[in-house]
């Protein structure tokens, strides 16, 4: 593993690289960008770098030297990984952290923390962090990684240097299935990832999940089958059954927004460019003429919602009621 295996994140390495280069590292750092887009790589390769006994002119690390072997195995004493329990980064986890920051180095130049999902501290862990970010030693590395920055303390975010991981194109996702995976057809890395939206981690996900394509067939056959202004009974059957299986209730939310999208995509630009589903261009085409913008854009704002309820613990059944009416569009019929 080194910076150039990390697929698609060039602006962001090359941020680091220059600041290995000039000898102008940060303390603190938030790595910002969508789940699986190669943050905490980049971080672990970072603390490679910064620790490498015989760093490359192009600021990659040897991999052989001790340090590199013991931090790509993520067993050095110089590189704590704090992560969520349950949920939250708890401010006994930074406590921890801050008596241990004292101590210096080990047997490494640098000393390097990394939270990950930093958006799930609790106020008082991030209050607590702020105090080491704004005095931090002289050896210490924070790199915070997030995929919003407006959970983060607005105080905490003025301190560090910010580096954005974008989208990884669709087509360097492809490339990358295809190089890293035995008899993978191309149809199947194409549709992956284009699925995966921008992640390379939700592209291995799909791809690890043998289950996925049948759960995401039988979503999309019943999608098809719906039209604006058909209701049925059947949305009563539909909410029981996706209540009981409620673990998946986020994987169908996101296949019922990317078919929306899909289906917006194609009525306002007809280009094939951007769409997700692409092996079902033709029912897509089909609904892009059944469906009004009004609906699409109402299943959209309303998708969106559901998210923020579900965090609130909303109750469920309402939501998904709700959200299969509009799909067939009843209320828009009784308007
Ligand atoms: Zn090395």
């Amino acid at each position: 593993m080194s910076f150039n295996d990390i697929v698609g994140q060039e602006r962001a390495i090359k941020i680091l690289t220059k600041s290995l280069k000039e000898n102008k590292t940060s303390s603190s750092y938030i790595f910002v960008g969508n789940e699986g887009t190669g943050k905490k790589l980049t971080a672990i390769e970072f603390t490679k770098a910064v620790n490498c006994l015989n760093l490359s002119k192009n600021s990659e690390a040897c991999e052989d030297c001790q340090s590199c072997i013991e931090i790509s195995k993520q067993y050095s004493p110089d590189l704590k990984i704090i992560e969520p329990i349950k949920n939250s980064i708890k401010i006994e986890q930074i406590r921890e952290m801050r008596k241990e920051i004292g101590l210096k180095p080990f047997k490494n130049k640098k000393k390097v923390y990394i939270i990950d999902k930093a958006e799930k501290m609790t106020l008082e862990a991030s209050n607590c962090l702020l105090k080491t970010i704004e005095e931090p030693p002289y050896y210490a590395i924070i790199i915070l990684i997030c995929s919003k920055i407006d959970p983060i303390l607005p105080t905490m975010v003025s301190r560090c240097q910010i580096v954005n991981f974008g989208l990884i194109s669709s087509g360097k996702i492809k490339k990358f299935l295809l190089d890293n995976t035995n008899n993978l057809e191309k149809e199947k890395a194409e549709i992956i990832s284009k699925l995966a939206q921008g992640s390379i981690g939700s592209a291995l996900k799909l791809l690890l999940d043998k289950e996925y394509f049948i759960r995401r067939e039988e979503v999309l056959d019943y999608l098809s089958a719906i039209s604006p202004g058909k209701y049925s009974d059947d949305i009563f059957t539909k909410v029981e059954k996706t209540v009981s299986e409620i673990e998946r209730i986020e994987e169908m939310l996101e296949i019922i927004k990317l078919w929306y999208r899909d289906i917006l995509i194609i009525k306002n630009t007809g280009d094939q460019k951007y769409i997700a589903n692409c092996d079902k261009l033709e029912i897509i085409y089909e609904k892009s003429q059944i469906y009004s913008q009004e609906i699409i854009i109402d299943i959209l704002d309303y998708l969106e919602q559901i998210e923020e309820y579900l965090i609130k613990n909303v109750n469920t059944r309402l939501i998904l009621e709700r959200l299969y009416i509009k799909m067939v569009g009843v209320e828009y019929c009784l308007k």
